[in-house]
Parts: structure tokens; sequence; C-alpha cells
């Protein structure tokens, strides 16, 4: 970890400069509409050109802004400065030319650290393979329930632009980054910031494993008070080690076994603090208790510590951290207990839409009958099912690529019974519900985790999560 001067941004001046907005849609028309506010020449660019991105495009052609459709690889004439939409791929041409040309590019996270007023408020910052939403809303949630005015932003809730520029007074942001527009946030400095895990995600877009590591380790840059990071997963602290920061910033790493100094962790069913205490050697401050953490699961407990740490690096009290983790709720579809039907619980974790989400998620209970399978977007499952196999009542396959899940079931846990759905109409979901209710004894979790997307037969994993309780709801009738 070396340390750095912080180089502040330089406000802009926007008046006449020509501006190129890569790509039509939730961060690109926000983009479009605040640059041109502030007298930049304004063209946007988009691939499609279908009825929904020309109606887009009246409405900001009538605001005076140039709009090309069907075209977004080449670079407009005269462009010092492109502003693209997170999910544009960094190999695209349009990025090549304006490299060519010299010119910085900018994601909507970096548009609006560089917007942001002289007085802003300070970013907490979190990323991660899986756990990001979760453990931002408990950020959010402990810093209000300190009393601060905060928001939970960034992929999530209120837009970076909106709470950036709008009406409302920030004390401090939670805001959740996505490697995407980590990788095209060059100059964001954070007060502090936590990576939550890292397992192979989205390489076809970043390239490889190293550059998707490094765009997540982007967050550490410049942090000024703390890096926090997974003492279990070590390639988080190696991209600690790897940042520059402020002179004091201090690394802190989160467990799930008994913290030593300068981490926070767990001890006999207490969440403790052993890095933001007075003589961290020989003190820890109780938390919290592993019961306020909903749902409990081990996953879940490691985000509590990760969101503790940030609230904690930015000064807030212990009573505070209790409090906000018991006023938390999580997002639906995210290990939502829906209903015992005779002595089993059914869970949905719909959201488990990676094997590093679901092996999370299988952890958590002793004896399951899984319902998987979907989109494996060339995921392999041979980890998942080696290290679950032993908690496996039966498992319950369904969509597209179940078949790879079948294989690694039979190599590493043949015993376990299999049932196959070879099926994707509407009643697909109740078929395996039904299943995997015979499959399961008194006791038993069945527990929706497919490790695998959701549109091969779903419109999105809610949809899929909706499904499954409909046809838990249907069993129990
Ligand atoms: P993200 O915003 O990163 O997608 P979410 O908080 O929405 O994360 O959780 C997505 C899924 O990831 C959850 O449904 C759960 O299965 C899994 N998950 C949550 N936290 C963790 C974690 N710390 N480690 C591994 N898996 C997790």
């Amino acid at each position: 970890m070396g340390s750095r001067q912080v180089t502040s941004s330089e406000p802009l001046d926007w008046q006449g400069k020509h501006v190129t907005v890569a790509g039509l849609g939730v961060s690109g028309i926000p983009a479009a509409k605040v640059l041109h506010a502030r007298g930049a020449n304004v063209t946007v660019v988009n691939d499609g050109d279908d009825a929904r991105a020309r109606e887009q495009a009246a409405e900001l052609e009538a605001l005076g802004i140039t709009v090309r459709l069907g075209d977004g690889a080449t670079l407009p004439e005269g462009a010092e400065l492109v502003v693209t939409a997170p999910g544009w791929k960094p190999d695209k041409p349009l990025f090549a030319a304006a490299r060519e040309a010299g010119l910085e590019i900018w994601g909507d996270v970096e548009l609006a650290w560089r917007l942001r007023g002289p007085d802003a408020a300070p970013w907490l910052a979190i990323t991660g393979t899986n756990g990001k939403t979760t453990t931002t809303q408990m950020l959010a949630s402990i810093l209000k329930a300190a009393g601060l005015r905060t928001a939970a932003v960034g992929n999530i809730g209120v837009s970076l632009l909106d709470a950036v520029l709008g009406d409302e007074q920030y004390d401090v942001l939670a805001v959740e980054l996505s490697s995407y527009q980590l990788h095209w946030a060059p100059s964001l400095r954070a007060h502090s910031a936590a990576v939550l895990n890292l397992a192979p995600d989205h390489l076809d877009w970043h390239g490889s494993m190293e550059a998707y590591a490094a765009d997540k380790g982007r967050i550490y840059e410049g942090n000024r008070v703390a890096c926090v990071y997974n003492v279990a997963d070590k390639a988080t602290e190696d991209l600690v080690r790897e940042a520059d920061v402020e002179e004091g910033c201090r690394a802190v790493g989160f467990t799930l076994g008994t913290p030593g100094p300068s981490q926070l962790g767990v001890v006999e069913g207490i969440l403790v603090d052993r890095a933001f205490v007075e003589e961290r050697h020989k003190n820890a401050q109780e938390l919290a208790e592993i019961s306020d953490v909903n749902p409990p699961a081990p996953h879940n407990i490691a985000n509590a510590l990760a969101a503790a740490a940030l609230a904690r690096a930015f000064g807030v009290p212990a009573r505070a951290v209790r409090d906000g983790l018991r006023d938390f709720t999580p997002d639906a579809h995210r290990i939502a207990h829906v209903a015992d039907v005779d002595a089993v619980a059914y869970v949905d974790d719909s959201k488990a839409t990676n094997t590093h989400a679901a092996q999370a998620s299988l952890a958590a209970y002793e004896s399951i009958v899984w319902i998987a399978g979907g989109l494996a977007k060339g995921a392999t499952f041979d980890e998942l099912v080696a290290k679950s196999a032993k908690r496996l009542r039966g498992v319950v396959l369904i969509g597209q690529d179940r078949a790879l899940i079948r294989e690694a079931l039979a190599r590493h846990a043949p015993e376990v019974p299999v049932v196959d759905l070879d099926r994707t109409d509407t009643g697909a979901m109740l078929a395996a519900v039904q299943e995997a209710s015979r499959l399961a004894v008194a006791g038993d979790t069945v527990l929706l985790a497919p490790a695998c997307a959701s549109m091969d037969m779903f419109a999105n994993y809610n949809k899929r999560g909706d499904a499954f309780a409909e046809a838990v709801r249907e069993l129990g009738s």
C-alpha cells in the first residue's frame, strides 16, 4: 500500500466543449442533459436504432442535443471527451479512436465524481463479485441509524448523478460500484472502500481475471481512511497492497473468525471491532449480535462486517451499527424465506445467478434440496458441487444448461438423487418445486439458488423468484 498526494479534480469549463456521450439509456440520457445544460456541445451516439431509441433521440434533439443512431462505433468529428455508459465494452472501436485522439473516457461514476460540488459528501464505496447491493443497503441503514443524511446509490436506488447534483443534502453516500463502473472511473477517490470478494465473473467483458481484479482494485485508489478487505479472500487483500492511498489510510480486514488487530470479526456470536478502537492490540468493541443480521447466513454476516467497517471508518458509534443492522431488510429474492410446508423450509435465492453466490447460499443450510440451472454464462460447476455435496439431500435441475450441473453432480456427488426437468414452459417451476418437495424430509431446506442466469426461462431473476414463491404457495394450499 503506497501513499500518494491527492489530486483534486479541477472543475471543467464545459462551455462549447465537444462531448460524445456513448449510449442512450439510464446513464446516457441524464449525462447528455446535464452536460448540455452546462453549455457543452453534446453528441450522443448509439448502436441501436429501434423505436424506443428514436423516441429517446427525439426528446434529446428537442433540447438541442445531437443524436446519431445506428452507429456507436465512429468518433464524431471534433470530440474532446467521451462519456460512456458503463456497460460498453472497452474493446469497442469508438474507444480505440478516442484513445488514438488522446481523449479521456469517463463512465457515469467518473462524471458524477467530477461534477460534484466543492462541499460534496464523501463516498463510502463498495464492490465485489457478490453482496454489493446488500452491503451497500446495510451501510446506508447503519449511517441513518447514526443520524447521518445518506442514501444507497450507484448501481442501485438513486442514480449517482442525481445524488450528486440534486437538491438533497447528504453527509455521506453509500455507493455500490460494479467492475464496469470502476473501469471507467479513473479519478474516483473514496473516503474508504471495501472489496467484498473476488470470483470469476464478467470475464468476457474485462478480457481476463487479472483485468477484472485490477478494475475492482481501483476502488481503493486514493482512499483516505480505510481500505476494507476480506480476510478469507486473499485476492482482496492483494488489491489493497497494490493500491496507492493517502498517507495514514489503513488496511482493515473482516473475518467470520476471531479478529486480529485492525480487523472486525466474530467472537462467540458477537460482531466485534478490533480496528476502530483505542489500543487495538488489547481492546475490542462489541458491535452487534449475529441475530441482529438478517438473514444470519455466514456470507451475510460477512456483508454486515464489511458495512460495519466502513461505517466505523466514518466514525459511526457501535450502537448505530447494531440499530442499523436491526432496521435492515434485504431486497427480495436474496435468501428470502418463502414458507414452511410440512416442516420443510422453502427459500428463494433467485439472485444467486453465479456459482460463487450459490456456494455462499448452500453453505448457509445443513440439509438441502437444491433447485438449480438456467444459463451458465460459461461457468463450470465442479468446485461448487464438490464443496456442497455433503449438504445435498437431492437436486432438481431446470433450464438450458442443466446438463453441465448434472455432469458435475455425477462426478462429485454420484449418490445424490437428481431430477432432471426437461421443460421450460410456465409450469416448469411448479413441477420443480413439487419434485423438490418429494425429495425433502422434515427439517430440510428447499433452496432455489440457481447458480445461473434466468433469461432462458424467465424475464429476469425477479420473475424466477416470483414463480418459485407462487409454486410454494400452491404446494402449501
Ligand atoms: P450483488 O449486488 O453483488 O449482485 P446482492 O447483495 O444483490 O449482490 O446479492 C446477490 C447474491 O449473492 C445473493 O442472493 C447471495 O446469493 C449472494 N451473496 C450475497 N452476499 C454474498 C457474499 N458476501 N459472498 C458470496 N455470495 C454472496
